[in-house]
């Protein structure tokens, strides 16, 4: 006996009230006069009501629906009103006669009329971008439905729906015929028909109770949080509560969004059910059966989108469902089930399910001493050897015996900077690097069930054997022993030489991959076992380091990290980063390896002095008066001494005590929102908020602080900036005329620390003539903007028309390694030392004074202050059109590569667009580009790239920053 498909005649006709009809029955029934705006439904019609004073949705039931239905829904939402859940949902208002299910003619109709009331917000059906937060909100969100229903029950709950999962083969079986084109067609049954086979053995452990039903991307209301993301806040539409699977619940949110980022699904999935499973835990057979059931709810969605858009050709609701409905199930299609679940069980923390282990048997192929190479970011490979093939072979030509490759491990090979999707780094199997022509022999009986070129797959009743790196030489069916394949020559761009690649996979996936990015590789690693057994080795657990976790235990927590989720950054090259997840990102924030990170100039002499002598400073060694002596010949004339020192705090602290025993005087001036050092003296005069909140408040007396003259913030902007040149003066002249005797003045040249605003024309000329006059010397703090950086000058004071009597460096001095400086006049240093000797243990030692000049002789010959000026105008004509495309962008700051990009939330108020610019800086990181907020509010994206920075380079920050800024964070 055949069972009728009970969908087979479903045609739901949504209810077509007007407006004035709705307005009508909301005065009969509820007793409200309202505004009405029609709200777009896939089955009953609702109505936007406005009373004046709340505003509430009026639904008109479809007649398919009955009363009890309709009754479960309203003590459906009651249920989670009361469930003192973290978010809200609308509530049923009784109608005049005391029912929440009213009823009314129209036109000889009878209607099911509710009022419910309405939440304010947004839903996400338009987000392009789900930032982690968001995905795991909403998981989280489901799973507190799902949990507040567990104790609901209710005769109304018994209903037959198509989008109840338990009938999605009913659903489909009704309604595929409707789907004209065949290729979706046979999608849709071809997915519905494997998620049938895999939910089969499982459902006898598949809870049942009253769900939602319908937790997704456009029933999930939001608001904005201060980063402008939309954050869920509330869930509408009960409309589809009915009795189901408690895992469809999950399973429904998951399939609702994965068009929005469709190579992302499995992750964006096991994100949902992980933030889901910590609320509402799910059964190991119910985590088994969530990827079928994403699977079935994609299938029967999009048939009976389908179905519907025949019924009701004009909804345009039903319309627009139609092509993401499409989407969905294109993105799910494609996904293994096998894999989905291992990442789900990964990201609710469980251990991969058990499997066979690899047994031990004959070696595939010949090989001598085996030797497990290295090719993971921390390898010992020579700078930039990871980029081309060459690099690579003379990396496995240092391993005394066959190279064998790391399972498990991200590689650096496969990191391609300029690149904004994860790459597949993490090798799934092993690799032997043994010449083209090596033979390989079956390990055990089996089947060769695919060969093409360069690989093949012999199949035994455990494994899937995936050989790649080869020529097959062998067919069907297999006996232990037999040559199968041998090695290939390495074709196309590979960067790795001649080798065979061995892969084992416990399910039978066809195509397999053989590297997976690393937000997968837990999932794809419990598929595909070590095949070390099979090389005659023992297997080797993969084991990172949780760096995170080890910080927390012992760095102290004032020190601070970039990034919410910190990449591990272990490596850089040019103006490359590199994290040990093997994915490249470019460096904007770097102006600390201004030659670009790793460079071979710094490390040959860091090198060569390093087997020599290191040792303190006071001995006499020759690289401490050659260092000086450059330094002093860079420095305008009459700047002719240096003191070495270890880093920019040092070296600003050491030059207000110069300053200070020079003049006999104790105050010091400053400009607001600088940042000179973490001493006890750098921090007086350090006023910047954001690395110092409440900073203006707590200076000491002797500490005088000028308003910043920013054109674009300042008290006089745009064509008035000049008013604060004079402003300052008087300020000066003022404190003088107080009997304020000064020491000097210490500021940037142009604005470092506020995100490279420049200072107004003259500025500096008349503020130091007033310093001056008050018998006060000045120091220009060169450590972030100087040496070379602003590309038209290699000081910044140059700029301004200005010499100073003290000049500080830092950072880039050694690119890196910890040297700075103080360059001043002979009188000033003479004077200082009449007291008390001098010395810095560590500060100008051999080693740092040889990298300090590698470094200036690298500037030189790489003429790297005129890559900056031309890289760096270019940049900053491809950033200006980004502050007419984008409210949020309000000005772009700086010279060279020393630029500014200001956000703000209003550009009259010039409200700054802080959290807007750490969110923004998050999705940066995840497309490759390395990029921080600074300034008084940390909303400047400062860009501060190695001078070795390209053209390329800054087109791909750019059109991504363009990207990030369309699509959202
Ligand atoms: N001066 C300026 C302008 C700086 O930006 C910094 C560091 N951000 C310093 C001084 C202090 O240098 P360091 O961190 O090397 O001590």
């Amino acid at each position: 006996m055949t069972t009728r498909n009970p969908f087979a005649d479903r045609e739901l006709h949504t209810p077509t009230l007007t407006s004035v009809q709705a307005a009508e029955l909301a005065a009969r029934l509820f007793g409200i006069t309202v505004r009405v705006r029609p709200l777009g439904s896939h089955q009953d019609q609702n109505f936007l009501l406005d009373d004046g004073r709340e505003r509430f949705v009026l639904k008109i039931a479809n007649a398919a629906f009955s009363r009890a239905e309709l009754e479960m829904q309203n003590a459906v939402m009651r249920h989670l009103a009361r469930a003192g859940l973290p978010f809200s949902v609308p509530v049923p208002r009784a109608a005049r006669d005391g029912n929440d299910v009213a009823e009314a003619e129209l036109d000889g109709q009878r209607y099911r009329v509710r009022l419910l009331t309405y939440l304010e917000g947004e839903t996400f059906g338009d987000v392009r971008y789900f930032a982690p937060i968001v995905v795991r909100e909403l998981g989280a969100l489901a799973g507190h439905t799902a949990a507040a229903l567990a104790s609901f029950d209710h005769p109304g709950a018994d209903r037959v729906l198509p989008w109840d999962l338990r009938h999605a083969r009913a659903a489909v079986d009704a309604f595929a015929p409707r789907v004209t084109d065949d290729r979706r067609r046979r999608l849709a049954c071809e997915v519905i028909d494997s998620a049938e086979r895999a939910l089969a053995p499982r459902l006898p452990a598949l809870r049942v109770q009253v769900i939602h039903g319908d937790v997704t991307d456009v029933n999930v209301v939001a608001t904005r949080d201060r980063a402008g993301r939309l954050r869920p806040r509330g869930l509408i539409d009960l409309g589809d509560a009915t009795r189901s699977w408690l895992v469809a619940e999950p399973a429904i949110l998951c399939s609702s969004f994965l068009h929005h980022d469709p190579a992302r699904a499995v992750q964006l999935a096991a994100s949902v059910v992980g933030a889901f499973h910590r609320v509402m835990p799910l059964g190991e057979h119910e985590l088994a059966a969530l990827w079928p059931c994403v699977a079935a709810r994609a299938a029967s969605c999009a048939v009976a989108t389908e179905q519907q858009a025949a019924v009701e050709p004009g909804n345009p609701y039903v319309s627009a469902a139609r092509h993401s409905d499409w989407a969905i199930l294109e993105a799910v299609a494609p996904v293994p089930f096998a894999l989905a679940h291992a990442a789900v069980r990964a990201a609710c923390g469980l251990a991969p399910a058990p499997r066979v282990a690899v047994p031990r048997t004959m070696a595939l192929v010949e090989h001598g001493d085996a030797i497990e190479v290295d090719l993971s970011t921390t390898a010992a490979f020579s700078p930039g050897a990871w980029e081309h093939a060459a690099g690579v072979a003379r990396h496995l030509a240092q391993v005394p015996g066959t190279a064998i490759g790391r399972y498990g491990e991200p590689r650096l090979p496969s990191a391609r900077p300029h690149t904004r999707s994860e790459p597949a780094s993490v090798h799934l199997g092993r690799d032997v690097f043994v010449p083209a022509g090596t033979e390989i022999r079956a390990p055990w009986d089996g089947e060769i069930v695919a060969a093409r070129d360069g690989e093949l797959v012999l199949r035994s009743a455990e494994f899937d054997l995936r050989l790649a790196g080869i020529e097959p030489r062998a067919r069907g069916a297999i006996a232990a022993g037999d040559v199968i394949a041998v090695v290939a020559a390495p074709a196309g761009d590979a960067r790795l030489p001649a080798h065979l690649h061995v892969q084992l996979c416990v399910e039978q996936l066809g195509a397999l991959p053989g590297l997976a990015p690393a937000s997968l590789a837990p999932a794809w690693l419990a598929l595909c076992p070590d095949p070390a057994p099979l090389l005659g080795l023992a297997a080797t657990p993969v084991d990172p380091v949780d760096a995170l976790a080890l910080r927390g235990r012992h760095v102290a927590s004032p020190q601070i990290l970039y990034y919410e989720q910190p990449p591990q950054i272990e490596r850089g090259f040019r103006h490359y980063l590199y994290d040990t997840s093997g994915r490249a990102y470019i460096d904007m924030v770097n102006n600390v390896a201004i030659l670009g990170h790793s460079h071979p100039a710094v490390d040959a002499a860091a090198s060569r002095q390093l087997r020599l002598l290191n040792t303190n400073s006071r001995f006499l060694y020759g690289a401490m008066p050659r260092f000086a002596e450059r330094l002093a010949a860079l420095a305008p004339d009459g700047l002719d001494v240096v003191f070495l020192v270890s880093s920019g705090s040092e070296a600003n602290d050491l030059a207000l005590r110069l300053i200070r025993h020079a003049t006999a005087r104790h105050d010091v001036v400053c400009i607001a929102g600088g940042y000179h050092g973490w001493t006890q003296a750098t921090d007086e005069v350090s006023t910047s908020p954001s690395e110092h909140p409440g900073a203006a408040a707590t200076r000491p007396p002797w500490i005088h602080t000028l308003e910043a003259p920013s054109a674009y913030r300042g008290r006089f902007r745009g064509r008035e900036v000049g008013r604060h040149v004079a402003a300052a003066t008087e300020h000066i002249r003022g404190l003088a005329a107080r009997g304020v005797r000064i020491a000097g003045l210490i500021c940037e040249p142009l604005l470092g620390n506020a995100g490279g605003v420049a200072l107004p024309a003259d500025y500096l000329r008349e503020v130091y003539a007033a310093v001056r006059e008050a018998g006060g010397l000045c120091i220009a703090d060169e450590i972030q903007v100087g040496y070379a950086r602003l590309g038209e000058a290699f000081w910044a004071f140059e700029l301004q028309g200005v010499i100073p009597d003290v000049v500080t460096i830092g950072k880039a001095t050694g690119n890196g390694h910890p040297v700075a400086a103080v360059i001043t006049r002979r009188g000033i240093a003479d004077a200082f030392g009449r007291d008390a000797p001098w010395f810095s243990s560590v500060g100008g030692g051999p080693v740092s004074c040889e990298i300090g000049l590698a470094v200036l002789e690298t500037l030189r010959d790489e003429r790297l202050q005129d890559n900056a000026r031309v890289v760096g105008a270019h940049l900053r004509r491809r950033l200006e059109p980004l502050t007419e495309r984008f409210s949020l962008c309000g000005a772009v700051h700086g010279l060279g590569l020393y630029l500014g990009l200001e956000l703000v939330r209003d550009r009259q108020t010039w409200e700054p667009a802080t959290e807007e610019a750490y969110a923004l800086c998050e999705r940066m990181r995840e497309l490759g580009v390395i990029v921080q907020p600074t300034g008084e509010f940390d909303n400047v994206l400062k860009i501060k790239p190695p001078l070795c920075f390209t053209l390329d380079s800054a087109d791909f920050f750019v059109d991504t920053l363009a990207y990030v800024l369309e699509t959202g964070w």
